[in-house]
């Protein structure tokens, strides 16, 4: 972001089922706003359980490339303008941890780390190319538990002894040291802002669980319909219209919804 300009608005987004339509992927449907996000110089900052090396040319087909993103579900960063290099020492660490929970536990979770690119596709249900960069993880390690079910709590006890969370998600149990898209999202907040006084307002949309906190914590929030899982539970934010819902799905939902917000928050200069 350029540090001459403070935006007086940043758009956080998550991206699958979101920004992304869940089926195929594409945008196409949310380019009205996107124009506009560019147009006054809106940052949009991208935020997904997505690794950096999934998530920089997707950043970069939208343009925006010079924004950070939130990066495995907010267990890390990718600066601006910045390409993902993938490994790391996060992570590295976040295994060698691993590797010393009791045998009888750690028997119990295989993760991403385990897996080849092959196994990771096959469980995820990515296309090959897409699982390889979903295996070039730097902050998290999502996985399964196979071990008895009455051993899960120690194996999560023995995580937090060693500074680790977990936490699970619709299909994996993900362990890292911690970090959430809100999280992130207030760091990125104060990033853009000069003086506590001249922080910019929040505009965060999801359709999953994972992206309550950041829809709750921003100064306006978007729950984007997605038919393909249950709605969300209604927010308390919601009443009070700081929340809202979008009757159309996916990338038409959020072009919608931002169009509609910039128009009362951000009109054209
Ligand atoms: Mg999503």
């Amino acid at each position: 972001m350029p540090r001459s300009r403070r935006p007086g608005l940043v758009v956080f987004s998550d991206l699958d089922g979101t920004l992304l339509d869940h089926e195929t992927y594409g945008f196409e449907a949310a380019r009205p706003a996107l124009e506009a996000l560019r147009a006054r110089r809106i940052p949009l900052v991208l935020a997904s359980s997505k690794t950096a090396a999934e998530i920089a040319p997707l950043r970069a087909r939208l343009g925006f490339s010079g924004c950070p993103a939130i990066v495995e579900n907010g267990a890390g960063l990718l600066p601006g303008g910045a390409m993902p290099s993938g490994g790391g020492e996060v992570y590295a660490r976040l295994r060698h941890a691993l590797e010393t929970v009791p045998a009888r536990l750690r028997a119990g979770f295989s993760g991403f780390g385990d897996w080849d690119a092959a196994e990771v596709a096959r469980r995820t249900g990515l296309d090959p190319d897409t699982a390889a960069l979903a295996r070039l993880r730097q902050f998290s390690e999502p996985g399964l538990w196979t071990g008895p079910g009455a051993d899960l709590p120690a194996f999560e006890a023995a995580l937090r002894e060693r500074g680790l969370a977990a936490r699970r998600g619709g299909r994996f149990l993900t362990l890292s040291f911690g970090g959430t898209k809100a999280d992130r999202m207030a760091e990125i907040r104060r990033a853009c802002a000069g003086t506590e006084d001249a922080l910019p307002m929040t505009l965060a949309l999801g359709d999953a669980p994972n992206d309550i906190e950041m829809i709750e914590a921003a100064d306006f929030g978007v729950i984007v319909a997605n038919p393909a899982h249950e709605p969300l539970a209604e927010l308390q934010g919601e009443a009070l219209g700081r929340i809202r819902r979008t009757r159309a799905i996916g990338p038409a939902g959020w072009n919608e919804a931002v169009l509609a917000i910039l128009t009362e928050a951000a009109p054209a200069p």
